[in-house]
């Protein structure tokens, strides 16, 4: 199966995300947390994509595209794809569209998360990440110990683009350049579960159970 985490920056994408690989065994691609892993390792992705990021634009589809069909193509057949900020622009998902037949696959479902943009810009300045992509907020989340995972003992860091002069720009972005798939699920024959996203985690993560067990059949264990 796949399923595509679909949301504003802010809105949940990666903390359900990674509640979905902990608790059901998803495969998670995240092609914010594979581009950041690019620059720290200083490869040619990851310089060509350093200057868009920092500004809160979109990385080239070109560039998106060919990395996401790497990764794709190393995933074995049984495991169920979970993306977290892909597609991003309608020719990424026509892209993704045209790849997935290739490794034997079609786009399952659509998580779709909404809340209001003074959530989103609250979220966003209290957000920590871990280099492996667990997401904490100091405000409404914090780590056991300040500063550091809980699963790992990593070094959290604020990300340079959730700083507040980028973030507006980002939530623009997203309104111009990736809402539009919004419509575009609508009009396949794609399940597109509209979860909220403003309330508590546990209740948002109630509404991830309800609507994959309601709309794909997925029962989560415990939920
Ligand atoms: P994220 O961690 O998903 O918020 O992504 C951080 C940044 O990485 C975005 O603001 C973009 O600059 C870039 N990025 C991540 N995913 C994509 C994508 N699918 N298309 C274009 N740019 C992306």
């Amino acid at each position: 199966m796949v399923v595509i985490l679909l949301g504003p920056p802010g809105v949940g994408k990666g903390t359900q995300g990674a509640r979905l690989v902990d608790e059901v065994g998803w495969v998670r691609i995240a092609t914010g947390d594979l581009l950041r892993a690019a620059r720290r390792e200083g490869t040619e992705l990851g310089k060509r994509a350093q200057a868009y990021m920092d500004e809160g634009e979109l990385v080239p589809d070109d560039l998106i595209v060919a990395m996401v069909r790497e990764h794709l193509e190393k995933l074995d057949a049984g495991t169920t794809v979970l993306f977290d900020g892909f597609p991003r622009t309608v020719p990424q998902a026509v892209a993704l569209d045209a790849m997935l037949p290739e490794v034997g696959r079609k786009v399952d479902g659509v998580l779709l998360f909404e809340a209001p943009d003074e959530v989103l810009v609250k979220r966003i300045s209290g957000r920590r990440s871990s280099p492996e992509g667990r997401v904490y907020n100091v405000y409404f989340d914090p780590p056991k110990v300040e500063g550091k995972c809980d699963v790992t003992g990593s070094e959290l860091i604020h990300r340079e683009d959730d700083r507040p002069e980028t973030v507006e720009r980002r939530l623009e972005v997203y309104r111009t350049q990736t809402s539009p798939l919004i419509s575009y699920y609508d009009a396949a024959p794609t399940r597109v579960m509209r979860i909220r996203g403003d309330g508590e985690m546990e209740e948002v993560w109630a509404g991830v159970t309800d609507a994959l067990a309601a709309e794909l059949g997925v029962e989560v264990p415990g939920a």
